[in-house]
């Protein structure tokens, strides 16, 4: 088959396109049909959104829930923790937003028949900590996708986004590309306005389990930074691409811990059985002042204090389960959780012979990710709230970037760290029923596609199934070719650099100035390789563009990281020429703006507006 030979170019028109219907998506979705009951609203998703995303495999717990029906948080207190937990730094408007909201989607989630584990003598939700309240979520993402696809005009399932389009004349948005990772076809969506829901990052970074364990790692191995990488391609601003994050989880299996940390009151101990946090608290003094007599202590530095009792030779870090698993509830809860969300922490468990009753298991911190959803905030800049940002935080529609018409929620929104499943749906409501209103009073100004845009973005698109197509017949076995490189090989190229040079886990997350620079050599040499990918089918033209979308982040972090001169989070990265926090210069957001036609990144810094006190 030649280059374009037997392949479709299917067109699709909607008022409202949503790409990526995980948990934003499937909000904006939802939302989008409320406020435009007439408009033709389309979802694009690169799997199946009864099964896609972060929530793929199901939750043991809604991580971002009020209580306000009850008095338990107000969303005041939502924001100061939120704060907190990330050294100062977060858009308190966006947060409020989402936290005032996030309730009403939790009811929705119940009313769909989603299981929520309520407390015998209350009747309200079983609390596990402050924030989360526990379910039966096995099913969470099949209740959630049935609400968007019966709102939806149509869902189009595994069509992978490459590009955005843009209006030729305007910083406009007018559509996206991409093809069916089954047939091939190609895909031009022409839209009014778009709601990018496409996940956060994994895989950037060279994860602990190599080899034939690489597709195990904490974050979804399918979330392939495309929420980042759309927009900056179109020259949308981001923000605080350094803050990745690294997580302490159970060892081998990225386990989570909270519910055992929070329902089941396990701790944790090093190798000599001793309690070791408070034996690092000057050393962190040190490093960050008083933000650690913080309540809570922020993440990041819990964190530290794991890594450095390790680099002190104490380890391994071990979670004292034995004590909780003697009563046969917390026993059972503690299997349960991970059964209904990773259920492979439980067969690697049983592969090593570890039973939690009678063996404490290990705790490893993992490599970096990059996400705007869980405890940390990387993501795009967004406009926000009519009633409740400040002007500098305002230029048009609640949730639209600094690109017209785009839109985003979840992973991708920069600033809002803590909304994890509940807080990425309600966002991706609040950025629908926005773009609604943004198409509505657009009326009959309408953005233009242009079909020379589309049909070169189409060459680019399937060249690489071409490069392979030549290019294998230059070798008669093996899979190193002199003409192409696979995805595979790009891929680990990539990981390697950002490990080596960004802050990985081989260097315990340290990196400087000299190291960055270095990266983004690399990281350049890399980028100019890609036009050589060759991909054998469909199947790695999928993981050819998600390469593509993974490298765009890359960059992206590692220009934020080198921008800000400062170890604002010990524990998620450290800069060793600048290792202490530093309020009086960088108690900031860090902006980045990337030019596609010379390829340069611009950066500046926003300031941090405390509207809560
Ligand atoms: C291991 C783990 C545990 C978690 N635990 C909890 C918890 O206990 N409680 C909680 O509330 N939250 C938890 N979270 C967080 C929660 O899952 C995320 O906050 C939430 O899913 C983010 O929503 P999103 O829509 O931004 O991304 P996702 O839900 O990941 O959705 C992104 C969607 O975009 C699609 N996509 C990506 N790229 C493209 C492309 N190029 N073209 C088309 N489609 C694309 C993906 O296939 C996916 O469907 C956890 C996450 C993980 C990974």
């Amino acid at each position: 088959m030649g280059l374009f030979g037997g392949r479709k170019t299917v067109f699709v028109d909607a008022d409202i396109l949503v790409i990526g219907g995980g948990m934003a998506g499937c909000g904006a979705t939802y939302e989008s049909r409320y406020w435009g009951r007439d408009l033709k609203i389309v979802c694009v998703e690169k799997a199946n959104i009864e099964r896609s995303g972060a929530v793929a495999q199901g939750l043991y717990a809604i991580n971002c829930y009020m209580g306000m029906q009850w008095g338990e948080n107000q969303p005041e207190d939502h924001v100061r923790y939120a704060r907190n937990d990330l050294m100062g730094l977060v858009r308190e408007d966006l947060g409020y937003d989402i936290a005032r909201h996030v309730d009403s989607s939790v009811h929705k989630f119940e009313e769909w028949g989603l299981p929520m584990m309520k407390d015998p003598k209350t009747g309200r939700y079983q609390r596990e900590g402050k924030w989360q309240i526990m379910i039966h979520g096995e099913s969470y993402k099949p209740i959630v996708a049935e609400a968007a696809r019966k709102a939806a005009t149509e869902v189009y399932n595994r069509i992978m986004v490459t590009h955005l389009l843009m209006d030729n004349k305007a910083n406009r948005v007018s559509g996206a590309v991409g093809f069916n990772v089954r047939t091939g076809d190609y895909h031009v969506f022409r839209a009014k306005a778009v709601i990018v829901g496409a996940g956060g990052a994994s895989h950037i970074f060279k994860p602990r389990a190599v080899g034939e364990g690489m597709g195990r790692t904490w974050y979804a191995p399918w979330s392939s930074g495309s929420c980042y990488a759309l927009p900056i391609q179109v020259g949308a601003k981001m923000t605080q691409m350094e803050n990745r994050i690294v997580l302490t989880r159970f060892k081998d299996g990225y386990g989570p811990v909270g519910a055992y940390f929070l329902h089941l009151k396990t701790y944790t101990q090093n190798g000599n059985g001793e309690e070791y946090e408070k034996r690092w608290v000057e050393d962190t003094r040190a490093l960050v002042g008083e933000y650690i007599d913080h309540h809570p202590v922020p993440t990041c530095l819990r964190n530290h204090a794991l890594l450095k009792e390790l680099a002190a030779g104490r380890g391994p870090i071990r979670m004292v389960t034995k004590e909780a698993f003697q009563d046969p509830h917390k026993e059972t809860i503690g299997w349960e959780n991970f059964l209904g969300m990773t259920i492979g922490q439980a067969v690697v468990w049983a592969s090593q012979n570890i039973d939690p009753k009678h063996v404490n298991p290990e705790l490893t911190t993992s490599e970096p990710y990059v996400m705007g959803s869980h405890a940390t905030c990387s993501g795009a800049w967004a406009s926000g709230p009519e009633d409740y940002a400040p002007a500098e935080y305002q230029w048009g529609y609640n949730r639209m970037m600094t690109v017209d018409g785009l839109f985003g929620a979840g992973d991708t929104i920069g600033g809002t760290a803590h909304k994890f499943s509940s807080g990425s749906f309600t966002e991706g409501r609040i950025a629908a029923k926005a773009a609604v209103r943004y198409v509505m009073e657009k009326g009959r100004d309408q953005p233009q596609v242009s079909e020379k845009e589309y049909r070169d973005l189409e060459k680019v698109i399937y060249q690489p199934l071409e490069n392979y197509r030549v290019g294998r017949n230059e070798i008669v076995a093996g899979t190193v070719s002199p003409s192409y490189l696979l995805p595979i090989h790009g891929l680990q190229r990539l990981e390697k650099i950002m490990d080596e040079y960004v802050g990985g886990i081989s260097t315990n997350y340290m990196t400087n100035g000299q190291l960055l620079n270095r990266g983004l050599e690399l990281l350049t040499m890399l980028k100019e390789d890609m036009s050589s990918m060759g991909a054998e089918d469909l199947h790695q033209l999928q993981r050819t563009w998600e390469l593509h979308h993974r490298l765009l982040t890359s960059e992206s972090v590692t220009h934020h990281t080198l921008f800000r001169e400062e170890t604002r989070w010990p524990g998620y990265y450290y800069r060793g020429d600048h290792m202490k926090l530093d309020d009086q210069n960088w108690h900031c957001f860090t902006l980045s703006r990337y030019d596609r036609d010379t390829g340069k990144w611009a950066m500046e810094k926003a300031p941090v507006y405390h509207i809560i006190d």
